[in-house]
């Protein structure tokens, strides 16, 4: 455990339940040992397993193999009953490491290691279940398989290249931010990313001549003034302009790929139903149309009416995850490795309006429940590691609700 360097700095709590969430969508890798164990297991013999691929080369040229997919998407050892099969017949033990750690995972800064934990998992969105320290095995599991080599160092912002101990300065004026205890959570955030447009328009020689300490030094005095400059965001908050709130739609939406309810394979019409609907959404102003997300009916205009204060219980399932999520960097981590550290920042936080305006959405004219918002907070975790959420387009989306503010609007907005 010694090169796991950071802890999450909440209680973090989890057991698996077999849920079968992880299990779907998900790229299992496997190391030579996994491979070994899966060969004495014979799976080839087993009547379910006949003519089937269990394991698949991860490229054309690779040396690297991960678990195949059932057409659904869904992980070739998941049963009807969304029972592991390996699980099922050897025990937890015979299982791929990747899946006996998970939901812990670790994110790379340079030299650091930090531990986290996904929030695909619902029990670790809730925070319910054995603490971390009883899972203390799986941790030097999962730090034994971690890569020696430090981490490349991502750009701070657009063509601001610096060495780690730099980074590292921003990330924890970040993480500081996130954990101020005299503001809200909607007012965390827009701190924060006032934070970071302070260094977006800072000019690039600024950052060359200090040193890391000074950075400190500096980011401190910002983070000073921002917070007391920015009080109770709620009461002042205001809508979104109609372009800004057509891209913010079409990347909530993007966002629901993600909802459970989708794991079930839907015929052909039905899928191309949801792609119409979801696309007439975009310029609708009425009826919410079906997304196969179970959702109630409702207009709208419905989603832009205040939550009021949620409940402390739901406000700590949305704290947890925002604050983990910064704390570890798990922000920059998977497909916005290449990203600035600025802009993964941004695209995390985008979830926060996100996942509010979706919890609207599921939950009609009804007040809010935990339920319904864990299912959001695995929905924005899993969309978190996706490549689809790494790429140009939602790149290109969360620069154009970042510019004019538009982004700090939405968090407050939304977050109302
Ligand atoms: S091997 Fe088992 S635990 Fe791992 S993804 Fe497949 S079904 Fe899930």
């Amino acid at each position: 455990m010694q090169r796991i360097h950071a802890l999450p700095v909440l209680n973090e709590r989890w057991d698996c339940q077999q849920c079968g969430i992880c299990c779907r969508g998900a790229q299992v890798a496997l190391n030579d040992e996994d491979l070994a164990r899966l060969k004495e297991q014979r799976w080839e013999e087993h009547p379910d397993f006949q003519g089937v691929t269990t394991v698949q080369r991860t490229g054309w040229l690779s040396g690297d193999y991960h678990l195949a997919h059932r057409p659904d998407g869904s992980c070739v050892f998941l049963d009807a009953d969304g029972l592991c099969q390996i699980h099922k017949e050897f025990g937890f033990e015979a299982k791929p490491w990747q899946c006996r750690v998970f939901p812990l995972t670790v994110v790379s800064s340079g030299e650091r290691r930090h531990l986290t934990m996904r929030r695909a998992c619902p029990t670790a969105a809730k925070g319910e279940g054995r603490s971390l320290e009883q899972h203390r095995d799986l941790v030097r599991l999962l730090d034994k398989q971690m890569s020696d080599a430090p981490s490349v160092a991502p750009e701070l912002c657009r063509g601001v290249a610096l060495p780690w101990p730099h980074l590292h300065a921003v990330c924890g004026a970040l993480e500081k931010m996130m954990l101020q205890q005299d503001a809200c959570l909607t007012t965390r955030i827009v701190r924060a990313l006032v934070l970071c447009d302070k260094i977006v328009e800072a000019p690039p020689e600024t950052w060359a001549a200090m040193s890391a300490r000074e950075l400190d030094c500096r980011l401190n005095e910002w983070s000073a003034a921002i917070g007391r400059q920015i009080q109770h965001v709620s009461s002042e908050a205001k809508p979104p302009g109609k372009t800004v709130a057509v891209v913010f739609r079409q990347v909530a939406t993007a966002y629901l790929d993600f909802h459970k309810a989708r794991y079930q394979r839907q015929s052909l019409w039905r899928r191309l139903r949801r792609f119409a609907n979801q696309f007439a959404l975009m310029s609708s102003t009425g009826q919410l149309p079906d997304l196969g997300c179970d959702f109630p009916d409702g207009d709208l205009q419905s989603l832009e009416r205040p939550l009021g204060e949620l409940a402390p219980e739901l406000q700590s399932i949305l704290d947890r995850f925002f604050v983990s999520m910064t704390v570890s960097q798990y922000y920059r981590a998977y497909g916005r490795r290449h990203w600035s550290l600025v802009d993964a920042f941004r695209g995390m936080a985008i979830s926060y309006p996100v996942i509010l305006w979706l919890l609207r959405w599921s939950v009609g004219t009804n007040p809010p429940t935990v339920d319904r918002l864990i299912d959001l907070v695995v929905l924005a975790d899993r969309a978190q590691s996706a490549p689809s959420f790494a790429g140009p387009r939602f790149r290109h989306n969360v620069a154009t609700l970042v510019a004019n503010g538009d982004l700090q609007r939405l968090v407050c907005w939304y977050g109302r």
